[in-house]
Formats: structure tokens, sequence, C-alpha cells
């Protein structure tokens, strides 16, 4: 898939470490970067709408974040969700993170959550998913919408 789409990050590079200090990068497909933390759109989502979620610093577990941190993670987590919720209307959500590749980390050495909206026609959506995966713009269309509410979260978080 990457080869085709072109779209992989250079595998020496973290993916939770994004090229630059912008706070939206529509390249990139970070909806949100402060000083501590980051929310990307997933280029390989489960479902429309997957974010993301993970603190700026490379750390593998919730044990080696500080307090601080971790509240600060926790605090973007809330705030992706009732974007989503907002949005995209979904009836549900799965919340989670994967540590570990025993626990199915695809990267295992930078923690991030998972934030997938859920909908009741899910296995409708799912028959279309693996065409949606194959078309970038379905990202971006999904990353233009989402957008907007993280730049006021943005501005509110920094004011
Ligand atoms: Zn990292």
């Amino acid at each position: 898939m990457e080869h085709v789409l072109g779209t992989a990050p250079h595998p020496s590079h973290c993916l939770f470490e994004p090229e630059g200090d912008q706070p939206h990068s529509r390249k990139l497909l970070v909806l949100y970067r402060d000083s501590g933390r980051l929310c990307l759109l997933n280029r390989f989502p489960y479902a429309n709408g997957h974010l993301l979620v993970a603190p700026v610093r490379h750390a593998a577990c919730v044990t080696d974040l500080e307090p601080q941190e971790l509240h600060e993670v926790n605090d973007l987590v809330q705030q992706a969700t009732q974007i989503l919720r907002e949005e995209l209307a979904p009836d549900g959500f799965n919340i989670g993170l994967n540590l570990g590749r025993v626990a199915g980390a695809g990267i295992d050495d930078h923690l991030h959550y998972h934030i997938v909206p859920r909908w009741q026609d899910d296995h409708n959506f799912m028959t279309v998913l693996a065409e949606i995966r194959t078309i970038p713009e379905h990202l971006e269309i999904t990353y233009d919408r989402l957008l907007p509410h993280f730049q006021r979260l943005y501005r509110l978080n920094h004011s």
C-alpha cells in the first residue's frame, strides 16, 4: 500500500515526531500539535475519522510519562473525541492503547491512543473501507472537515 500511494513516512523517522513544529499540517495529517502532545489522522484507518493521539516525547509506555504529560495527552484524547462526535456524529467509539507488539502495537516505541469512531452500520461501512483505504483524497476530505475544530481548540488552549 505504501508503495502504491507513495505516502509512507520515512522508515527511519518516528511517525509520532513529524517534521517541523507547526500546529497543523495537511501534508503530514497533523491536526493538532503543541509542546506536549499531538493528534494525527491515521493514514491507514480502521474507520473514517480514525485518530491517533500521542505525547510529543518519544516514550513507549504510560509508566514512562510524567504526570503532567499523561494529563496533557488524556486531555487531547477527550477533546479529539468531542470533535469527532460533533463533526462525524458516530454512535460510539473504540479508544485505547496497544502497548507492545504482542498487544498489537504497529509502532511499539512511541505510545499512541487510537480513537476509532463507530457507527451502527459499521458492517456496511467496512465493505467500502477497502476502497477508502486506496483513495487518499478521502483522508484529505476528513482532514479538512476536522481541521477547523482543532484550529479552534489550539487557539483556545493557547490564548
Ligand atoms: Zn517517537
